[in-house]
């Protein structure tokens, strides 16, 4: 068995994701990514899931913000789009470098 890493595989314990495969693997929701080694589908944890939904949470305070007390238009839509994408952004960075990959829970997947 490999060293310990957020980057292995909850169900075989090899080191078969990185800081991308990770990133794209989801959350607890999600149909998360399959194992290259096993076969087996793992997504990001819980905590993934809750720092996502704050992260989104201020996001969309920010823009509301950014709606109400920037006159300019253009520079209002600006800033909007740019809280949604640095929350996109903070999301999977959090993903790829943050917290161990867990197996998926769904069993309504047909893989
Ligand atoms: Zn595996």
């Amino acid at each position: 068995m490999s060293k310990e890493s957020i980057y292995n595989c909850p169900h075989c314990g090899e080191k078969s994701f990185n800081p991308f495969s990770k990133a794209l693997a989801g959350g607890l929701n999600s149909r998360g990514k399959v194992c290259k080694s096993c076969g087996r589908r793992c997504c990001n944890g819980k905590v993934s899931t809750i720092v996502s939904a704050v992260v989104y949470v201020v996001a969309l305070v920010a823009v509301l913000l950014c709606y109400f007390l920037i006159d300019n238009n253009t520079i209002a839509y600006l800033l909007m789009a740019g809280c949604i994408v640095a929350a996109w952004l903070f999301c999977k960075l959090f993903d790829a470098f943050f917290m161990p990959l867990t197996k998926v829970i769904r069993n309504d997947i047909r893989s």
